[in-house]
């Protein structure tokens, strides 16, 4: 198929051309049953199956040991800022957080809008957030009922390399802009969440994975819909779910499985990341990589040229040359190559190929 996008876009993004054409195959047709499976009951046999096997899969692929719930909802990532405070913080407990960037922060935030206590763990805002702070300096309240961490600032362009040992504090990560690009040590983790958009799927169906003592005497004067252990109790069909995502997240899971599984995601991963990060540290300073060299992200590839100028140039050819997605979020400017699992290897060859090139014409 030649009428694919290099797709570099940060969320929604690039999605496995194998997986949207199985889901073309599948569209009006699913299963044999006569029609899509959009147009059946959540609570019919084939959704509940297709629930069942998306949770398998994801705890295959990532090593997810006994006693977590998967749970598959709604809201994006955004809710579960506010969720994870009103469901964890209880009278005289604190959320220490991990402040990296944007997203950190709106987490935080989100937990003092609530009026709860909120300690910053620690921040790297003196490195304008283009490094993680060094896993030593993170100083957890005593009183925390957790430590929230986001693994991938995908503004930024930022990225855990290693995670804390928060002994008997429970360890939350926002994983959205990173799940299943590299292993992840699960049991190191109470709680992992992550909207799909970017490595999972589509949008509209956000995974949590939360350790089964985390549901215990949760309170209960929180809305109904926004409470984890209505969500596991009901196996996340307490209401009715986003049926296709959870599909399309199913289909995309497969393929990963297909593909060598999160390992082998890792290997490619690092060997994308490779050739555009070598495009810009071999460049002689013309292109300015954002993020700390050791801080750098597998899936948010951030860098910048001498002037704005000169980037409203770069994306404007770069679009002309068939790359979709690459200017730097608008609260930072700049440029950034998002290169989730699903961005082929060949995408980002041709990316640093162009970024040669133009680098050769304009300097
Ligand atoms: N956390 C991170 C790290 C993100 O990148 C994003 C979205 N870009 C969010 C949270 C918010 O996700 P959502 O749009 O699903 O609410």
């Amino acid at each position: 198929m030649d009428k694919r996008a290099y797709n570099f876009n940060a969320g929604p993004a690039a999605l496995p051309l194998a997986v949207l054409e199985r889901a073309q195959q599948e569209l009006v047709e699913y299963k044999g049953i006569g029609m899509s499976i959009m147009e059946i009951s959540h609570r019919s046999k084939e959704y509940e199956a297709l629930n069942t096997e998306t949770q398998e899969l994801l705890k295959e692929l990532m090593g997810i040991p006994d006693g977590y719930q998967i749970l598959f909802l709604q809201g994006g990532a955004s809710s579960q800022f506010a969720m994870i405070p009103m469901n964890f913080l209880k009278p005289g407990r604190v959320g220490s957080y991990v402040h990296t960037g944007a997203w950190a922060e709106k987490a935080y935030k989100e937990a003092k809008l609530l009026g709860h206590e909120v300690h910053i763990a620690a921040t790297s805002e003196a490195h304008d957030f283009m490094q993680i702070p060094e896993l030593n300096e993170i100083e957890i309240h005593p009183d925390s009922a957790y430590l929230h961490i986001t693994s991938n600032e995908t503004i930024g362009g930022t990225q855990f390399q290693e995670y804390p040992n928060t002994g008997n504090v429970p360890l939350i990560a926002d994983m959205s802009s990173d799940i299943l690009c590299r292993p992840v040590d699960v049991s190191k983790f109470a709680m992992i969440y992550a909207g799909a958009q970017k490595n999972l799927g589509p949008s509209g169906v956000t995974i949590a994975i939360i350790r089964e003592d985390l549901l215990q005497d949760l309170p209960k004067n929180i809305p109904t819909m926004l409470r984890y252990e209505i969500h596991s109790t009901n196996n996340s069909l307490y209401n009715t779910p986003p049926v296709y995502s959870v599909y399309m997240v199913n289909l995309v899971l497969k393929w990963i499985k297909e593909n060598g599984g999160v390992e082998a995601m890792e290997q490619t991963n690092r060997a994308k990341a490779k050739l555009i990060y070598d495009a810009i540290d071999e460049s002689k300073g013309f292109y300015i990589g954002c993020a700390a060299p050791a801080s750098r992200s597998l899936m948010n590839l951030t860098f910048r040229l001498a002037s704005e100028e000169l980037e409203k140039s770069f994306i404007k050819q770069a679009e002309a040359a068939g790359f979709v997605g690459l200017k730097g979020h608008r609260s930072v400017g700049g440029l950034r190559a998002s290169a989730y699992n699903a961005v082929p290897m060949e995408a980002c060859e041709a990316l640093a190929n162009f970024m040669r090139d133009f680098q050769q014409k304009n300097s």
